[in-house]
Order: C-alpha cells, then structure tokens, then sequence
C-alpha cells in the first residue's frame, strides 16, 4: 500500500503537492475548471493541517519561448483562490531568487502556486525528461511530496517521479480514490464485468484488450475502432476508419473469443464527414460510406449485453461525439449506464469529457480524470509516478 497525505504529520511543514491543473483554456478564459475542483480535497486538508503548501502543475505543452504566454498558471491560481476563498500567492517563474524567497516566507497554511512546470522544457525538456539537476532543485523546495495528478503519472517527470525520488511522499486524495476505483474493475470485478472500448485507433487499446479479455464477460466495441474488427471479418467498411496493422490483431482475438467480442450490427453513416447521415448494416456499406456511430440494433446489442452485467468499465466514445448527428450512441449508453445499481468506471480522456458534457457527472462510480493515466492500469501496467511513492 502506498502511503498517503493521511500518514504525515505536515504541521508548519513545506509540503509540495504535485495536481493536475492541465485545464482547457481559451482567450484567457478557463473553459472547464473540473481538474481544479477535483485537487481541492488535497489542497483543503493540507490548509487545515497547517501545512506551508507549494503547487506545481503542467499545462499544455510548452515548446517555444511564445507559448509561455497561452501557457501561464496565473488564471489558473485566480481560479483556485476563488474556489478556495482564500489568497493563493503565484510566482511566475520556476526557479530563482523570487520563488525561493517566496517559498521561504511562507507561514502554515497558507499556499503558492508556482508558475508551469513544463516551462522548463524550452532549454532540453528538464521536466518532461526527468532532469536529474531540476527534480533535486524543486524538492530542495519542499520537507514533504504529495502527488496528486492522476492525469501525469504515467509519465516520469522532474516535477512527480523527480522529487519524489528526493522526499518522503505520499498520493493525495484523488490518485486515492483513481487507484481505488480502477483497481476495483481490474483486480476483482463483480460479475458478469463488461468492457466497452471505442476511440480512434485498435492499435492504443490492444493492452487493454489482452489485459482484460481473460478477466472479463464482454469486449463490447464501437468508435472508429470497431470498423478494423468488422474488416477483419470480411466486411466492406467503406471509407471508415481502418487501422491496418490491427488487421491480423483483430480477426485472432475474434477467432479466439468469438463469444466474448460484441461488434455493432449497424452504424451511421455518412458519404462527407458531418453531412447528411443514413442508418446502414453492416452488409450494406458502400465504398464511399464512413461509419461514425454506431446504429439502433447495435444500441440495443450493447444494452443487452450491459443488462446483465455487475461492473462495465468503459473507455473512448461509440461514435464521433464531438458532433450532435454522431453522438447518440454514446449518449443512449451513458442514459442507459446512468443511476444504475453497477458499478461503472468511465476510463478518462474524451469518454469522460463526453460523460461530463453530456450531464452525467454524478451518474457514475467513477469517472477518471486521467486518460493515458488510465488506460495504461486498464492496460496492467505500472505507472512510474505512482511507483515511487513510499510504502506504507
Ligand atoms: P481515442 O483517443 O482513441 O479514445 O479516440 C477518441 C476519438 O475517436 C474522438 O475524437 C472520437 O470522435 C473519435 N471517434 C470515435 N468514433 C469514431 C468513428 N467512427 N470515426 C472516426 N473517429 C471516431
């Protein structure tokens, strides 16, 4: 077990808390501050354990000197004093004087914000390369590392596997409950237990697959990702997506687990991406048709097969959601999922953002926050910044 803020005594201690606060931003504007929401359970208990509490985070890429403008945390740390009420200092920089005297000024309780991590990536990519000299300098910051950015512990940074390699450490609430909620899927799932998996590519679920299919009831598949499956089936898939190098991937595992498998029976289609759309079979492609959802039968297939089910874990969208006249697959398997006496597990990135947008924020187990984060679990793996952590 790993250790947790719960197992510190963090009374007037420099505490550096790693979070996630990668949020969209647009024209200045924070365009959904849910990451900032879901670190506050942290920051809050630190606050009230009298904690001196130094924030790092990410945000977006930086990769020239012009992107640092777009990629400063100052609007992030307004947000984050409104939502605590309470003065959040921010130092626009990542290292020097101004930053370490501000640290070191610091009473209990009270908490800074220090500019983005990933600012250090313009000379060498320090951060994002786990530069050994930056990872001692940041934790030379702090007494004790809690982290607790789910969405990045896939990943070895200077700012998470860095640190923690220098301090004593712990995960914070939310990593507590991610580990807790996806490992309640993966290690021991009530049964019947479904997958649903969509997306894009095969090719960035194949771990997923070969993780989960001996543990699992069903692989139910949709998105872009089901059309390789139907292809390696002897299908026509028009001019849908095809990931050509899961072909032989595809038509093993539905040779081995035929009965496991569940593919649409039908889907949307349309002849030019977001123009007018048609509910085909699967046998009635044209050459020039894209599926983009999957159709009414498929819907019902899947609804089906979810009836009988304990424990669903899904990751990526049935269909291109992002627009309306594709999203209905996805929406009538969130509607259908939603309240209901399961447990559920929507697995990160654009599934839980659909989960979100659509009005499904509190209809679930589980929705992650962290979308390789999660998949790479899903997938068995390790993830490196959660690795390092202190055991109990
Ligand atoms: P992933 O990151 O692999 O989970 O893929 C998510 C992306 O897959 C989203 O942007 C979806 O719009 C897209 N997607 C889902 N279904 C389809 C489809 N049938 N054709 C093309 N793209 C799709």
């Amino acid at each position: 077990m790993k250790k947790t803020i719960r197992d510190f005594d963090l009374n007037n201690k420099r505490v550096i808390i790693r979070v996630d606060f990668n949020v969209p931003i647009k024209d200045n504007k924070i365009l959904d501050d849910n990451r900032i929401v879901m670190s506050l359970k942290t920051i809050k208990y630190a606050i009230d354990n009298n904690a001196k509490i130094i924030l790092m985070s990410h945000l977006g890429r930086v990769k020239e000197e012009s992107d640092k403008e777009s990629k400063s945390l100052k609007i992030v740390a307004k947000r984050l004093s409104e939502l605590l009420n309470k003065e959040v200092i921010f130092i626009n920089d990542t290292r020097g004087k101004e930053l370490e005297t501000a640290i070191n000024g610091l009473n209990s309780g009270e908490i800074l914000l220090m500019e983005n991590t990933r600012f250090e990536d313009l000379e060498g990519k320090k951060e994002s390369g786990n530069d050994l000299e930056l990872g001692n300098y940041w934790s030379s910051f702090g007494d004790i590392f809690i982290n607790d950015a789910f969405g990045t512990s896939h990943r070895s940074h200077a700012s998470n596997v860095g640190i923690a390699s220098n301090l004593e450490s712990g995960i914070g609430f939310l990593i507590e409950e991610e580990l807790d909620k996806l490992n309640l899927a993966i290690t021991n799932p009530k049964k019947p237990f479904a997958v649903i998996l969509g997306g894009a590519k095969v090719s960035d679920k194949i771990g997923v697959i070969k993780n989960l299919v001996g543990i699992c009831d069903y692989i139910l598949i949709g998105g872009g990702m089901a059309y390789t499956f139907l292809k390696s089936k002897g299908y026509n898939i028009g001019k849908s997506l095809l990931d050509n190098e899961s072909l032989d991937f595809c038509k093993d595992m539905l040779e081995k687990y035929n009965d496991k498998i569940i593919l649409p029976l039908d889907s949307i289609v349309s002849k030019e991406f977001d123009k007018d759309v048609t509910l085909k079979n699967n046998e009635n492609f044209d050459n020039d048709d894209i599926g983009l959802d999957i159709g009414e039968e498929s819907i019902e297939l899947f609804k089906n097969k979810l009836k009988e089910c304990n424990t669903v874990v899904w990751n990526g969208p049935l269909g291109y959601s992002e627009i309306e006249k594709y999203s209905k697959g996805t929406k009538d398997i969130l509607e259908y999922l939603s309240n209901k006496n399961k447990i559920v597990i929507i697995g990160g990135g654009d599934t839980s953002s659909s989960a979100i947008n659509f009005g499904y924020k509190e209809s679930f187990t589980h929705i992650s926050t962290g979308g390789g984060a999660s998949l790479e679990l899903l997938e068995g793996k390790k993830l490196p910044g959660i690795e390092i952590i202190d055991e109990k």
